[in-house]
């Protein structure tokens, strides 16, 4: 599914998500991954969709969403990889523009060292863009680079962005106990960010089933450490989301489709989708049909139960 949700956001509202790239083609194969390990790694930009072809799907679904009386805050590319690897991504901005929503892009900054990326993503209205570590050892242990990325091209090229861009620029850094989360690797982090002064720079933790089973959220002191270092050195208000984004999902008036279309860009907690179904006047016999035809899939993560679709 290409196009997804909307799916409530804390820093996005309800976000109507496009997803842009196939299943799992990103430059990082990070060990937080959500999404399972990388196995479709490339740093080349290429064609994957057509412009015309997402907006297609887009379309009809946002007038329904009209229809239904719900609300879209912004239209926003993420999805199954890395958002800047679709080289007719600046098209496709353009094109959703006619949307009349705010165009948000989640970006893991890798390729913003190049011109053509820049360009596209000056025509979103927010951007957000992964600072992990400035550590080039701790950046390749926990974002597992395509080998030929280069830490300091990306850094000078989130820099060179953040003076360009006229929208809303936002960080995100994933932190993940023993590999990110000490005090000087924080330290070097937060002094980073003074240079680029995001509107707001977020701290998140791995809060769904990680792509290596041995990944934990950082512990709460070490996280409000973590917190005090980015508020005292970052020069940027600071946020941390370190839970679920809830249970406020949009629902349409097909529920397996609106599961099927959720779980393909990050597992759901099993309690939200019962929800959901509920809200629809289904029951659990739903998620026994999706996990009997194969098209999701159960895993546990800190003793949570979630569903997510299996390609
Ligand atoms: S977290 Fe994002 S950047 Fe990292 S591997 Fe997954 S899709 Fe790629």
């Amino acid at each position: 599914m290409r196009i997804f949700g909307p799916v409530p956001s804390r820093r996005l509202g309800q976000s109507l998500g496009v997803n842009n790239v196939p299943p799992k083609h990103c430059s990082y194969s990070c060990v937080y991954c959500q999404l399972g390990r990388t196995d479709k790694m490339q740093m080349a930009r290429s064609t994957f969709f057509e412009p015309e072809e997402l907006w297609r799907e887009a379309e009809p679904k946002i007038a329904q969403l009209k229809t239904l009386g719900q609300t879209i805050d912004y239209v926003t590319f993420v999805g199954d990889g890395e958002p800047t690897l679709d080289g007719n991504l600046g098209k496709t901005i353009e094109l959703f523009r006619r949307s009349g929503r705010k165009i948000a892009v989640i970006s893991n900054a890798s390729l913003i060292w190049r011109d053509d990326v820049k360009d596209d993503l000056l025509l979103a209205d927010w951007v957000s863009l992964k600072v992990d570590s400035v550590d080039i050892n701790k950046w390749r242990t926990v974002d597992r680079p395509y080998g030929y990325l280069d830490l300091r091209d990306i850094l000078h090229g989130i820099i060179d962005f953040a003076r360009i861009f006229k929208g809303t620029l936002v960080t995100e850094t994933m932190l993940v106990e023993g590999l990110n989360d000490d005090e000087k690797c924080l330290c070097q982090t937060a002094a980073y960010l003074s240079k680029i002064r995001p509107a707001k720079a977020y701290i998140l933790v791995p809060t769904r089933p990680p792509a290596e089973k041995e990944i934990r959220r950082p512990k709460d002191d070490s996280l409000r450490a973590a917190v005090r270092i980015f508020e005292n050195q970052s020069k940027a208000p600071v946020e941390c989301i370190s839970g679920d984004e809830g249970v406020n999902f949009c629902l349409t008036e097909d529920p397996v489709a609106d599961i099927l279309s959720i779980t393909a860009v990050h597992p759901v907690r099993e309690d939200v989708i019962a929800v959901l179904l509920k809200r629809r006047q289904s029951g659990p016999e739903v998620v026994d049909k999706l996990l009997g035809e194969g098209l999701v899939k159960r895993l546990t993560h800190e003793g949570k139960s979630y569903l997510v679709r299996k390609w």
